[in-house]
């Protein structure tokens, strides 16, 4: 691996005409667009001068498809406007400008006694991008999504109007923009509240199980502890279908040193060549990390890093997926069918060879959500990725994708690339009073596509 001062920015590479190009984590699709890094609050709408065909506030592109994205429009990049705000040390309010990451709010929180509400398998988004995807954690069973905690923002439109949104006021626009895409418009600052830890360190334990029902039985016996999330083998069959290791923890109620973390230092040096993860490579990781933990439950005092963050460790790992990029597949299946629909997926999985190494398991709880297009629901979700391989990924996706509408479930469009738009309405039927909320100013690759819009550009 090589070291190097870490730059966490979107990804963003040379486009065929010389101009950055920014990417979205999958690196699939990649687009070209005209970008304007906003710095101020007052830069929306002004940026939008001479803009034709749209345009869409964007944070760290770690969503990995086109939800961040649009072809051939102007993307408004909000990591130069990061200021905080407020901060009230007694009720853990925190006031930000929207471009600000969940990292640097752990660096300035941490320290104080605080931490995130809900967070994602990466500190590397920003407060706007949480918030415009209502993201969940492994808390979810407990402490709903993202949206959840926050009290209010405030919303920019493209006509320069501007609404302070809350539950109690502007409420219908509150809702529509918590999970709204960044379509409803532009978010300048939000306040979330924060929650009260004494340590950095999380009770962790690690339990092997094998198949649904022993995961099922693992959630149920858990639902007291505040985190869980279990990593599942996608790639074995037989006696060892569905293994995989549930991972529980709570935050350390024994006070410890509540310091800033350090800076990641490793960097994924290369783009891998296509044929490096293949069912054989797949297969062994699978194999390897069942066996990581020997024994059939562990338990340890480990720091938040490692438990919220492990592929933080290692800055730019999409490249391992090499030039291609991958194809995330995130779904939600109610309780009705979320065994039957997750022991179905997992053996067309297995059956494709096309198996996929990060596969994460989880219950969600039955929080409401407090967006018109939240992803969560009360059931399993299920998160895949595949290496792109044009002739083998979709193919296969199509039919998972089928399998979960069958089910009575959806995918999440922040891990979407590939959904169609008879999916997309079947999965959100909410979609069309959502769309009355839309900016006329604002849009995105992701909704021309599942909403069948042919672009103005
Ligand atoms: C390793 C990894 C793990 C992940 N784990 C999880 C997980 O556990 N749970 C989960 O839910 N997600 C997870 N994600 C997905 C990620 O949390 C979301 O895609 C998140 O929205 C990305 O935020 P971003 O700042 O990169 O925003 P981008 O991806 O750049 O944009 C996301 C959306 O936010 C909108 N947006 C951004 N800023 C604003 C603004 N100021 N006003 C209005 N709209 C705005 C954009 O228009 C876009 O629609 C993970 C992603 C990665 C790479």
């Amino acid at each position: 691996m090589e070291t190097a001062p870490p730059t966490i920015e979107p990804t963003q590479k040379p486009a065929i005409n010389g101009s950055p190009r920014f990417e979205s984590w999958g690196r699939y699709p990649t687009y070209d667009a005209a970008l304007r890094p906003m710095h101020w609050q007052g830069d929306f709408p002004a940026l939008l001068n001479g803009v034709y065909g749209g345009a869409l506030a964007v944070g760290l592109g770690r969503s990995y498809g086109d939800v961040c994205l649009l072809k051939g429009g102007t993307l408004l990049p909000t990591t130069g406007m990061n200021r905080l705000l407020d901060f009230d040390a007694e009720t853990g309010l925190l006031t930000a400008e929207t471009g600000i990451t969940l990292a640097q709010i752990l660096d300035f929180a941490v320290p104080r006694g605080y931490f995130l509400p809900v967070t994602p398998g990466t500190k590397y988004v920003t407060l706007g991008g949480a918030i415009a995807n209502d993201i969940h954690g492994k808390n979810h069973h407990v402490a709903g999504t993202f949206g959840n905690h926050v009290t209010q923002f405030e919303l920019v439109r493209s006509d320069g109007t501007t609404r302070l949104c809350s539950p109690t006021e502007n409420p219908d626009i509150f809702a529509a923009t918590i999970g709204g895409m960044g379509l409803t418009g532009v978010m300048r600052w939000a306040q979330v509240r924060l929650k009260p830890i004494v340590s950095r360190l999380v009770d962790y334990q690690g339990i092997q199980f094998h198949g649904i029902d022993e995961f099922l039985a693992l959630t149920a016996e858990s639902q007291h502890v505040e985190y869980t999330v279990s990593w599942v083998d996608v790639a074995s069959t037989g006696k060892n279908f569905a293994r995989g290791i549930f991972m529980k923890g709570d935050h350390s109620n024994v006070p410890a040193p509540l310091t800033k973390s350090a800076k990641p230092k490793l960097v994924f040096p290369v783009e891998a060549p296509g044929f490096a993860l293949n069912s054989f490579t797949v297969g062994a990781f699978n194999t390897l990390f069942f066996h990581k933990q020997m024994k059939k439950s562990v338990t340890a005092l480990q720091d938040y890093e490692p438990f919220f963050y492990p592929l933080d460790a290692v800055l730019k790992w999409n490249r391992m997926y090499g030039k291609r990029g991958l194809l995330q597949f995130q779904y939600a299946i109610p309780w009705d069918h979320a065994r039957e629909g997750t022991e179905a997926v997992l053996r067309a999985v297995a059956k494709s060879g096309l198996a996929s190494f990060l596969a994460v398991l989880k219950a969600f709880g039955d929080v409401p959500s407090p967006g018109m297009m939240s992803f969560p629901k009360p059931g399993i979700t299920l998160a895949l990725d595949f290496p792109i391989k044009p002739d083998k990924s979709f193919p296969l996706f199509q039919r998972l994708a089928d399998m979960v509408q069958e089910f009575g479930g959806r995918l999440y469009p922040a891990k979407d690339a590939a959904m169609t738009p008879a999916q997309f309405r079947a999965f959100y039927p909410q979609w069309e009073k959502f769309a009355r909320y839309k900016d006329p100013g604002l849009t995105s690759s992701f909704w021309e596509r599942v909403t069948g819009q042919e672009p103005t550009r």
